[in-house]
Protein backbone atom coordinates (compact mmCIF):
# COMPACT_ATOMS: atom_id res chain seq x y z
CA UNK A 1 0.00 0.00 0.00
CA UNK A 2 1.26 3.59 -1.07
CA UNK A 3 1.25 6.11 1.38
CA UNK A 4 -1.53 7.96 -0.83
CA UNK A 5 -3.66 4.67 -0.11
CA UNK A 6 -2.90 4.34 3.42
CA UNK A 7 -4.56 8.09 3.30
CA UNK A 8 -7.91 6.75 2.60
CA UNK A 9 -7.95 2.76 3.04
CA UNK A 10 -7.81 2.83 6.02
CA UNK A 11 -9.37 0.33 9.41
CA UNK A 12 -9.74 -3.03 10.04
CA UNK A 13 -12.80 -5.01 11.33
CA UNK A 14 -13.43 -4.58 14.92
CA UNK A 15 -10.98 -1.59 14.98
CA UNK A 16 -12.00 1.36 17.18
CA UNK A 17 -10.98 4.37 18.14
CA UNK A 18 -13.12 5.33 21.18
CA UNK A 19 -14.08 3.14 24.42
CA UNK A 20 -17.47 3.64 25.55
CA UNK A 21 -17.81 4.06 29.72
CA UNK A 22 -18.96 0.80 30.58
CA UNK A 23 -23.34 0.17 30.28
CA UNK A 24 -24.75 1.40 33.53
CA UNK A 25 -28.85 0.76 32.45
CA UNK A 26 -29.96 -3.03 32.25
CA UNK A 27 -29.73 -4.29 28.73
CA UNK A 28 -32.33 -4.76 26.90
CA UNK A 29 -32.80 -6.30 22.95
CA UNK A 30 -33.05 -3.28 20.18
CA UNK A 31 -36.43 -4.35 19.23
CA UNK A 32 -38.08 -3.10 22.33
CA UNK A 33 -36.04 -0.08 21.88
CA UNK A 34 -36.74 0.41 18.86
CA UNK A 35 -39.90 -0.60 16.34
CA UNK A 36 -39.03 -3.67 14.63
CA UNK A 37 -39.90 -2.35 11.00
CA UNK A 38 -37.05 0.01 11.72
CA UNK A 39 -33.85 -1.96 12.99
CA UNK A 40 -31.79 -3.15 10.14
CA UNK A 41 -31.28 -6.92 9.35
CA UNK A 42 -27.47 -6.49 9.15
CA UNK A 43 -25.16 -3.84 10.76
CA UNK A 44 -24.85 -0.58 8.63
CA UNK A 45 -21.02 -0.85 6.82
CA UNK A 46 -19.47 1.77 8.62
CA UNK A 47 -15.76 2.42 8.70
CA UNK A 48 -13.92 1.12 11.44
CA UNK A 49 -11.03 2.56 12.68
CA UNK A 50 -8.63 3.35 15.09
CA UNK A 51 -8.15 7.43 16.83
CA UNK A 52 -4.79 8.07 14.77
CA UNK A 53 -6.40 6.79 11.20
CA UNK A 54 -8.98 9.22 11.94
CA UNK A 55 -6.44 12.36 12.89
CA UNK A 56 -4.18 11.54 9.96
CA UNK A 57 -6.54 11.57 7.46
CA UNK A 58 -8.67 14.82 8.61
CA UNK A 59 -5.17 16.38 9.00
CA UNK A 60 -4.24 15.51 5.64
CA UNK A 61 -7.10 16.41 4.11
CA UNK A 62 -6.55 19.93 5.50
CA UNK A 63 -3.50 20.36 4.33
CA UNK A 64 -4.34 19.26 0.98
CA UNK A 65 -7.16 22.73 1.59
CA UNK A 66 -6.35 26.21 0.86
CA UNK A 67 -7.20 28.90 2.76
CA UNK A 68 -6.88 32.48 3.35
CA UNK A 69 -4.83 31.04 6.98
CA UNK A 70 -2.76 29.40 4.33
CA UNK A 71 -1.67 32.05 1.35
CA UNK A 72 -2.71 34.60 -0.46
CA UNK A 73 -5.97 34.52 -2.20
CA UNK A 74 -7.10 36.70 -4.40
CA UNK A 75 -10.50 35.76 -5.90
CA UNK A 76 -12.13 38.59 -6.95
CA UNK A 77 -15.93 39.37 -6.00
CA UNK A 78 -15.63 36.74 -2.98
CA UNK A 79 -13.42 39.01 -0.41
CA UNK A 80 -11.52 36.09 0.81
CA UNK A 81 -10.36 38.38 3.74
CA UNK A 82 -8.79 37.10 6.92
CA UNK A 83 -11.19 35.80 9.79
CA UNK A 84 -9.92 36.88 13.14
CA UNK A 85 -9.90 34.53 15.74
CA UNK A 86 -12.11 36.34 18.14
CA UNK A 87 -14.46 35.98 15.91
CA UNK A 88 -14.33 31.99 16.65
CA UNK A 89 -14.13 33.10 20.52
CA UNK A 90 -17.06 34.85 20.68
CA UNK A 91 -19.33 32.24 18.20
CA UNK A 92 -18.06 29.71 20.36
CA UNK A 93 -19.26 30.87 23.48
CA UNK A 94 -21.80 28.77 25.61
CA UNK A 95 -24.33 31.65 25.43
CA UNK A 96 -23.96 31.43 22.01
CA UNK A 97 -23.56 28.20 20.18
CA UNK A 98 -25.76 26.40 22.75
CA UNK A 99 -28.56 28.12 23.03
CA UNK A 100 -31.66 26.76 21.24
CA UNK A 101 -33.58 28.63 18.47
CA UNK A 102 -36.87 27.81 20.34
CA UNK A 103 -35.50 28.97 23.75
CA UNK A 104 -37.91 31.34 25.51
CA UNK A 105 -36.83 35.19 25.11
CA UNK A 106 -36.38 35.56 28.92
CA UNK A 107 -33.51 32.81 28.84
CA UNK A 108 -32.00 34.49 25.76
CA UNK A 109 -31.53 38.33 26.05
CA UNK A 110 -28.03 38.19 25.03
CA UNK A 111 -28.53 36.20 21.93
CA UNK A 112 -31.51 39.13 21.13
CA UNK A 113 -29.18 41.95 21.78
CA UNK A 114 -27.03 40.63 19.37
CA UNK A 115 -29.08 40.52 16.77
CA UNK A 116 -31.01 43.71 17.63
CA UNK A 117 -27.98 45.82 17.69
CA UNK A 118 -26.39 44.03 14.51
CA UNK A 119 -29.69 44.96 12.81
CA UNK A 120 -28.99 48.55 13.50
CA UNK A 121 -25.14 48.39 12.63
CA UNK A 122 -25.67 47.30 9.28
CA UNK A 123 -28.62 49.28 8.50
CA UNK A 124 -26.34 52.24 9.36
CA UNK A 125 -23.53 51.08 6.96
CA UNK A 126 -26.17 50.28 4.39
CA UNK A 127 -28.30 53.85 5.02
CA UNK A 128 -31.45 51.75 5.57
CA UNK A 129 -34.19 51.92 7.82
CA UNK A 130 -34.76 48.41 8.70
CA UNK A 131 -32.92 45.11 8.11
CA UNK A 132 -34.06 41.84 8.19
CA UNK A 133 -31.35 39.40 9.15
CA UNK A 134 -32.66 36.05 8.04
CA UNK A 135 -31.48 35.25 4.29
CA UNK A 136 -28.47 32.62 4.78
CA UNK A 137 -26.56 33.76 1.61
CA UNK A 138 -26.50 36.85 -0.72
CA UNK A 139 -28.39 34.74 -3.50
CA UNK A 140 -31.18 34.44 -0.53
CA UNK A 141 -30.73 37.98 0.14
CA UNK A 142 -31.49 39.11 -3.64
CA UNK A 143 -34.60 37.07 -4.11
CA UNK A 144 -35.95 38.15 -0.82
CA UNK A 145 -35.74 41.52 -1.80
CA UNK A 146 -37.22 40.96 -4.87
CA UNK A 147 -40.01 39.72 -3.47
CA UNK A 148 -40.42 42.37 -1.48
CA UNK A 149 -40.15 44.44 -4.33
CA UNK A 150 -42.82 42.66 -5.98
CA UNK A 151 -45.29 43.09 -2.78
CA UNK A 152 -44.41 46.95 -2.90
CA UNK A 153 -45.93 47.30 -6.47
CA UNK A 154 -48.59 44.88 -6.23
CA UNK A 155 -49.67 46.59 -3.01
CA UNK A 156 -49.98 49.55 -5.45
CA UNK A 157 -51.55 47.91 -7.88
CA UNK A 158 -48.41 47.79 -10.15
CA UNK A 159 -48.20 44.16 -9.90
CA UNK A 160 -48.02 44.32 -13.60
CA UNK A 161 -44.71 45.42 -13.62
CA UNK A 162 -42.74 42.04 -14.42
CA UNK A 163 -39.36 43.37 -15.92
CA UNK A 164 -36.02 43.52 -14.00
CA UNK A 165 -32.91 45.26 -15.73
CA UNK A 166 -29.65 44.13 -14.70
CA UNK A 167 -26.13 45.86 -16.10
CA UNK A 168 -24.53 43.18 -18.19
CA UNK A 169 -21.17 42.92 -15.74
CA UNK A 170 -23.53 41.48 -13.24
CA UNK A 171 -23.20 38.45 -11.24
CA UNK A 172 -24.69 35.49 -12.30
CA UNK A 173 -26.73 35.34 -8.92
CA UNK A 174 -28.79 38.61 -10.33
CA UNK A 175 -30.08 37.52 -13.39
CA UNK A 176 -30.84 34.31 -12.03
CA UNK A 177 -32.61 35.44 -8.41
CA UNK A 178 -34.52 37.86 -11.01
CA UNK A 179 -35.50 34.46 -12.70
CA UNK A 180 -36.31 32.64 -9.70
CA UNK A 181 -38.63 35.37 -8.67
CA UNK A 182 -40.50 35.03 -11.80
CA UNK A 183 -39.11 38.26 -13.66
CA UNK A 184 -37.97 38.70 -17.04
CA UNK A 185 -34.36 40.62 -16.82
CA UNK A 186 -33.48 42.92 -19.57
CA UNK A 187 -29.81 43.22 -19.72
CA UNK A 188 -28.17 46.66 -19.85
CA UNK A 189 -24.92 47.29 -21.41
CA UNK A 190 -21.62 48.95 -20.01
CA UNK A 191 -20.68 52.22 -21.32
CA UNK A 192 -16.62 52.55 -22.37
CA UNK A 193 -15.66 53.43 -18.62
CA UNK A 194 -17.30 50.09 -17.69
CA UNK A 195 -20.65 52.26 -15.67
CA UNK A 196 -24.31 51.65 -17.00
CA UNK A 197 -24.45 52.73 -20.53
CA UNK A 198 -27.16 55.91 -19.59
CA UNK A 199 -28.81 55.78 -23.36
CA UNK A 200 -29.06 52.50 -23.56
CA UNK A 201 -30.91 53.16 -19.93
CA UNK A 202 -32.55 56.04 -21.10
CA UNK A 203 -33.75 53.76 -24.27
CA UNK A 204 -34.87 50.52 -22.24
CA UNK A 205 -37.28 53.18 -20.01
CA UNK A 206 -38.61 54.67 -22.66
CA UNK A 207 -39.68 50.72 -24.16
CA UNK A 208 -40.93 49.66 -21.10
CA UNK A 209 -40.72 51.91 -18.32
CA UNK A 210 -44.11 51.16 -17.30
CA UNK A 211 -43.46 47.21 -16.93
CA UNK A 212 -40.07 47.78 -14.89
CA UNK A 213 -39.81 46.36 -11.40
CA UNK A 214 -36.22 46.98 -10.42
CA UNK A 215 -32.82 47.51 -11.22
CA UNK A 216 -30.36 45.42 -9.80
CA UNK A 217 -27.18 46.66 -9.46
CA UNK A 218 -23.82 46.24 -7.47
CA UNK A 219 -21.63 49.37 -7.04
CA UNK A 220 -18.52 49.61 -7.66
CA UNK A 221 -19.33 46.43 -10.01
CA UNK A 222 -17.69 43.52 -10.35
CA UNK A 223 -15.35 45.48 -12.33
CA UNK A 224 -14.38 47.17 -9.49
CA UNK A 225 -15.65 50.34 -10.65
CA UNK A 226 -17.60 53.09 -8.77
CA UNK A 227 -20.91 54.16 -11.49
CA UNK A 228 -20.25 57.94 -11.02
CA UNK A 229 -23.75 58.62 -12.81
CA UNK A 230 -25.55 56.59 -9.59
CA UNK A 231 -27.89 59.10 -8.70
CA UNK A 232 -28.53 60.24 -11.85
CA UNK A 233 -29.42 56.26 -12.56
CA UNK A 234 -31.79 56.09 -9.53
CA UNK A 235 -33.46 59.29 -10.64
CA UNK A 236 -34.42 57.98 -13.69
CA UNK A 237 -35.54 54.29 -12.56
CA UNK A 238 -37.99 55.89 -9.64
CA UNK A 239 -38.93 58.46 -12.03
CA UNK A 240 -40.27 55.62 -14.43
CA UNK A 241 -41.93 53.93 -11.16
CA UNK A 242 -39.15 51.08 -10.19
CA UNK A 243 -37.35 50.48 -7.24
CA UNK A 244 -33.35 50.24 -6.96
CA UNK A 245 -31.61 46.87 -5.52
CA UNK A 246 -28.37 46.54 -4.18
CA UNK A 247 -26.31 43.75 -4.62
CA UNK A 248 -24.08 44.62 -1.73
CA UNK A 249 -21.56 41.43 -2.14
CA UNK A 250 -19.53 43.95 -2.92
CA UNK A 251 -19.46 46.42 -0.02
CA UNK A 252 -15.85 46.38 1.26
CA UNK A 253 -15.01 48.92 -1.02
CA UNK A 254 -17.46 51.21 0.63
CA UNK A 255 -17.90 51.00 4.24
CA UNK A 256 -18.12 54.50 5.97
CA UNK A 257 -17.18 55.71 2.41
CA UNK A 258 -20.65 56.02 1.27
CA UNK A 259 -23.90 54.42 1.68
CA UNK A 260 -26.43 52.71 -0.65
CA UNK A 261 -29.35 54.33 0.93
CA UNK A 262 -27.53 57.71 0.05
CA UNK A 263 -26.74 56.69 -3.65
CA UNK A 264 -30.61 56.08 -3.94
CA UNK A 265 -30.93 52.24 -3.25
CA UNK A 266 -34.82 50.88 -2.01
CA UNK A 267 -33.25 47.46 -0.82
CA UNK A 268 -29.73 46.28 -0.01
CA UNK A 269 -28.10 42.83 0.50
CA UNK A 270 -24.93 42.77 2.56
CA UNK A 271 -22.76 39.47 2.30
CA UNK A 272 -21.81 38.93 5.83
CA UNK A 273 -19.02 35.90 5.01
CA UNK A 274 -17.48 38.47 2.92
CA UNK A 275 -17.96 41.96 4.41
CA UNK A 276 -17.54 41.09 7.78
CA UNK A 277 -15.46 38.00 7.27
CA UNK A 278 -16.68 34.63 7.81
CA UNK A 279 -14.82 31.44 6.93
CA UNK A 280 -16.56 31.09 3.32
CA UNK A 281 -16.85 28.95 -0.01
CA UNK A 282 -17.61 25.59 -0.89
CA UNK A 283 -21.18 26.70 -0.06
CA UNK A 284 -21.57 28.39 2.89
CA UNK A 285 -22.56 28.91 5.70
CA UNK A 286 -23.08 32.62 5.07
CA UNK A 287 -25.48 35.29 6.33
CA UNK A 288 -27.13 37.66 3.28
CA UNK A 289 -29.33 40.36 5.42
CA UNK A 290 -31.41 43.11 3.56
CA UNK A 291 -31.97 46.18 4.62
CA UNK A 292 -34.87 48.60 2.91
CA UNK A 293 -35.77 52.01 3.32
CA UNK A 294 -39.07 52.70 5.15
CA UNK A 295 -41.26 52.38 2.36
CA UNK A 296 -40.45 48.41 2.23
CA UNK A 297 -40.52 48.17 6.06
CA UNK A 298 -44.30 46.92 5.82
CA UNK A 299 -43.36 43.97 3.78
CA UNK A 300 -40.20 42.55 5.88
CA UNK A 301 -39.93 39.06 6.63
CA UNK A 302 -40.94 38.41 10.38
CA UNK A 303 -40.43 38.29 13.27
CA UNK A 304 -37.75 41.55 14.09
CA UNK A 305 -35.81 41.40 17.07
CA UNK A 306 -37.29 44.61 18.89
CA UNK A 307 -36.33 45.84 22.46
CA UNK A 308 -39.05 47.61 25.14
CA UNK A 309 -38.34 48.44 28.49
CA UNK A 310 -38.49 44.99 29.63
CA UNK A 311 -35.98 44.01 27.57
CA UNK A 312 -35.58 42.53 24.39
CA UNK A 313 -37.96 40.23 22.02
CA UNK A 314 -39.37 39.09 18.65
CA UNK A 315 -41.57 41.47 17.07
CA UNK A 316 -44.11 39.79 14.73
CA UNK A 317 -44.27 40.83 11.52
CA UNK A 318 -47.36 42.84 10.57
CA UNK A 319 -49.87 41.81 7.65
CA UNK A 320 -47.96 43.11 4.40
CA UNK A 321 -44.93 40.83 5.48
CA UNK A 322 -43.98 38.68 2.70
CA UNK A 323 -43.42 36.13 5.45
CA UNK A 324 -40.58 34.14 6.82
CA UNK A 325 -37.74 33.44 4.90
CA UNK A 326 -35.82 30.99 7.05
CA UNK A 327 -36.13 29.00 10.30
CA UNK A 328 -35.71 31.25 13.08
CA UNK A 329 -33.41 33.81 12.99
CA UNK A 330 -30.90 33.42 10.29
CA UNK A 331 -27.55 31.73 10.28
CA UNK A 332 -27.05 32.62 13.89
CA UNK A 333 -23.67 32.09 14.19
CA UNK A 334 -22.16 33.59 11.16
CA UNK A 335 -24.53 36.92 12.29
CA UNK A 336 -22.48 36.53 16.00
CA UNK A 337 -19.13 36.37 13.93
CA UNK A 338 -20.20 39.85 12.04
CA UNK A 339 -21.32 41.60 15.00
CA UNK A 340 -17.82 41.24 16.72
CA UNK A 341 -16.09 42.22 13.55
CA UNK A 342 -17.94 45.21 13.30
CA UNK A 343 -17.72 46.25 17.52
CA UNK A 344 -14.03 45.19 17.32
CA UNK A 345 -13.58 47.42 14.55
CA UNK A 346 -15.79 50.09 15.03
CA UNK A 347 -16.65 52.87 12.74
CA UNK A 348 -12.80 54.40 12.04
CA UNK A 349 -12.05 50.94 11.83
CA UNK A 350 -14.86 49.22 9.42
CA UNK A 351 -13.54 52.76 7.26
CA UNK A 352 -10.10 52.15 7.04
CA UNK A 353 -10.64 48.24 6.17
CA UNK A 354 -12.27 49.85 3.48
CA UNK A 355 -9.67 52.60 1.88
CA UNK A 356 -6.88 49.84 2.70
CA UNK A 357 -8.83 47.38 0.51
CA UNK A 358 -8.89 49.81 -2.40
CA UNK A 359 -5.05 51.04 -2.00
CA UNK A 360 -4.04 47.80 -2.13
CA UNK A 361 -6.07 46.82 -5.05
CA UNK A 362 -5.08 50.21 -6.84
CA UNK A 363 -1.36 49.04 -5.40
CA UNK A 364 -1.58 46.08 -7.59
CA UNK A 365 -3.04 46.98 -10.67
CA UNK A 366 -0.81 49.88 -10.76
CA UNK A 367 2.37 47.80 -10.62
CA UNK A 368 1.32 44.83 -12.77
CA UNK A 369 -0.60 47.08 -15.71
CA UNK A 370 2.32 46.81 -18.14
CA UNK A 371 2.26 43.11 -17.66
CA UNK A 372 -1.66 42.18 -18.28
CA UNK A 373 -4.10 44.30 -20.09
CA UNK A 374 -6.34 46.50 -18.17
CA UNK A 375 -9.69 47.51 -20.40
CA UNK A 376 -10.80 50.02 -18.39
CA UNK A 377 -8.15 52.09 -17.34
CA UNK A 378 -9.69 53.55 -14.17
CA UNK A 379 -8.57 53.89 -10.59
CA UNK A 380 -10.19 50.96 -8.97
CA UNK A 381 -12.39 50.41 -5.87
CA UNK A 382 -11.59 47.07 -3.90
CA UNK A 383 -10.87 44.74 -6.71
CA UNK A 384 -9.85 45.19 -10.95
CA UNK A 385 -10.14 42.97 -13.68
CA UNK A 386 -7.04 42.00 -16.45
CA UNK A 387 -7.35 40.39 -19.22
CA UNK A 388 -4.92 37.97 -20.77
CA UNK A 389 -5.67 38.62 -23.86
CA UNK A 390 -1.98 39.24 -24.49
CA UNK A 391 -0.71 36.13 -23.25
CA UNK A 392 -3.57 34.13 -24.55
CA UNK A 393 -2.15 35.35 -28.20
CA UNK A 394 1.03 33.42 -27.18
CA UNK A 395 -1.37 30.60 -26.44
CA UNK A 396 -1.54 31.16 -22.59
CA UNK A 397 -5.12 31.71 -21.00
CA UNK A 398 -6.32 33.06 -18.19
CA UNK A 399 -7.07 29.48 -17.02
CA UNK A 400 -3.51 28.41 -17.68
CA UNK A 401 -2.01 31.82 -15.35
CA UNK A 402 -4.35 30.59 -12.71
CA UNK A 403 -3.21 27.07 -12.69
CA UNK A 404 0.43 28.35 -12.99
CA UNK A 405 -0.20 30.88 -9.62
CA UNK A 406 -0.81 27.48 -7.68
CA UNK A 407 2.87 26.65 -8.19
CA UNK A 408 3.41 29.61 -6.09
CA UNK A 409 1.22 28.73 -3.28
CA UNK A 410 -1.04 31.73 -4.18
CA UNK A 411 -5.14 31.12 -4.51
CA UNK A 412 -5.94 32.02 -8.34
CA UNK A 413 -8.17 34.83 -8.79
CA UNK A 414 -11.27 34.77 -10.52
CA UNK A 415 -11.09 33.71 -13.77
CA UNK A 416 -13.56 34.64 -16.96
CA UNK A 417 -15.50 36.64 -15.30
CA UNK A 418 -17.05 39.31 -15.39
CA UNK A 419 -18.29 37.93 -19.12
CA UNK A 420 -17.96 41.51 -20.71
CA UNK A 421 -13.88 41.21 -20.26
CA UNK A 422 -12.55 38.39 -22.39
CA UNK A 423 -9.41 36.02 -20.10
CA UNK A 424 -10.56 37.96 -17.39
CA UNK A 425 -8.70 37.69 -14.74
CA UNK A 426 -10.65 39.34 -11.47
CA UNK A 427 -8.01 39.98 -8.61
CA UNK A 428 -9.43 41.11 -5.10
CA UNK A 429 -6.56 41.33 -2.78
CA UNK A 430 -8.54 43.08 0.31
CA UNK A 431 -7.12 45.10 3.08
CA UNK A 432 -6.20 41.98 5.12
CA UNK A 433 -2.93 41.41 3.35
CA UNK A 434 1.23 43.16 3.83
CA UNK A 435 2.92 44.94 1.54
CA UNK A 436 4.72 42.32 1.58
CA UNK A 437 2.53 39.81 0.40
CA UNK A 438 1.32 41.58 -2.86
CA UNK A 439 5.29 42.38 -3.82
CA UNK A 440 5.19 38.64 -3.78
CA UNK A 441 2.45 38.45 -5.79
CA UNK A 442 3.25 41.07 -8.42
CA UNK A 443 6.71 39.39 -8.55
CA UNK A 444 5.03 36.10 -9.45
CA UNK A 445 2.79 37.62 -11.56
CA UNK A 446 5.56 39.50 -13.55
CA UNK A 447 8.02 35.79 -13.74
CA UNK A 448 4.46 34.42 -15.24
CA UNK A 449 3.97 36.98 -17.69
CA UNK A 450 7.68 36.39 -18.55
CA UNK A 451 7.12 32.42 -18.88
CA UNK A 452 4.25 33.30 -21.37
CA UNK A 453 6.80 34.46 -23.93
CA UNK A 454 10.08 32.75 -23.01
CA UNK A 455 8.94 29.36 -21.54
CA UNK A 456 4.93 28.78 -22.20
CA UNK A 457 4.81 24.95 -22.07
CA UNK A 458 5.64 25.79 -18.32
CA UNK A 459 2.45 27.26 -17.63
CA UNK A 460 0.67 24.91 -19.84
CA UNK A 461 1.08 21.94 -17.87
CA UNK A 462 1.10 23.67 -14.37
CA UNK A 463 0.08 23.36 -11.74
CA UNK A 464 3.63 21.08 -11.05
CA UNK A 465 4.03 21.58 -7.36
CA UNK A 466 0.64 20.68 -6.18
CA UNK A 467 -1.12 17.02 -4.64
CA UNK A 468 -3.01 16.77 -7.95
CA UNK A 469 -2.27 18.21 -11.03
CA UNK A 470 -5.40 19.57 -13.18
CA UNK A 471 -8.86 18.12 -13.23
CA UNK A 472 -11.98 17.87 -15.06
CA UNK A 473 -13.52 20.95 -13.47
CA UNK A 474 -16.56 20.63 -14.10
CA UNK A 475 -16.65 16.68 -12.93
CA UNK A 476 -14.39 17.75 -9.95
CA UNK A 477 -17.51 20.08 -9.03
CA UNK A 478 -20.58 18.31 -9.93
CA UNK A 479 -19.48 14.68 -9.33
CA UNK A 480 -17.26 15.13 -6.88
CA UNK A 481 -16.20 11.49 -4.89
CA UNK A 482 -16.27 12.68 -1.39
CA UNK A 483 -17.48 9.89 0.68
CA UNK A 484 -15.91 7.05 1.37
CA UNK A 485 -17.98 3.83 0.60
CA UNK A 486 -17.92 0.40 1.68
CA UNK A 487 -16.28 -1.72 -0.95
CA UNK A 488 -18.52 -0.38 -3.44
CA UNK A 489 -16.96 2.68 -5.08
CA UNK A 490 -19.04 5.33 -7.36
CA UNK A 491 -19.19 4.14 -11.32
CA UNK A 492 -17.61 7.64 -12.15
CA UNK A 493 -15.43 9.04 -9.64
CA UNK A 494 -14.33 12.77 -10.79
CA UNK A 495 -11.31 13.37 -8.13
CA UNK A 496 -10.38 12.44 -4.45
CA UNK A 497 -9.85 15.41 -3.16
C1 LIG B 1 -20.78 36.52 -3.91
C2 LIG B 1 -21.66 37.42 -4.67
C3 LIG B 1 -23.04 37.18 -4.76
C4 LIG B 1 -23.72 35.94 -4.22
O1 LIG B 1 -23.56 35.74 -2.86
P1 LIG B 1 -23.73 34.28 -2.22
O2 LIG B 1 -23.60 34.50 -0.76
O3 LIG B 1 -22.67 33.44 -2.82
O4 LIG B 1 -25.10 33.81 -2.61
C5 LIG B 1 -23.82 38.10 -5.43
N1 LIG B 1 -23.26 39.19 -6.01
C6 LIG B 1 -21.94 39.43 -5.97
C7 LIG B 1 -21.40 40.66 -6.62
C8 LIG B 1 -21.09 38.56 -5.30
O5 LIG B 1 -19.78 38.80 -5.26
Amino acid sequence: MSTEQLIFEQGAPGRRGVTLPLMDLPERPLSQLIPREFLREEPAPLPEVSEIEVVRHYTHLSQRNFGVDVGFYPLGSCTMKYNPKINEDMAALAGFARIHPLEHESMVQGALQVLYELERFLAEIAGMARMTLQPAAGAHGEITGLMLIRAYHEQRGAGHRDKVLIPDGAHGTNPASATLADYQTITLPSNARGGVDMEALEGVLAEHGDEVAALMMTNPNTLGLFDENIVEIARRVHQAGGQLYYDGANANAILGLTRPGDMGFDVVHLNLHKTCSTPHGGGGPGAGPIGVAAHLVPFLPGPLPAKSKHGYYWEDAGPLSIGRVRANCGNFLVLVRAYTYIRSNGPDGLRHASESAVLNANYLMRALQADYDLPYDRECMHEFVFSADRQKALGVSAMDIAKRLLDFGIHPPTTYFPLIVHEALMIEPTETETKETLDVFIATMRQIAREAVERPALILEAPHETVIGRLDQTLAARKPDLRWEAEKRPEKSAVRV
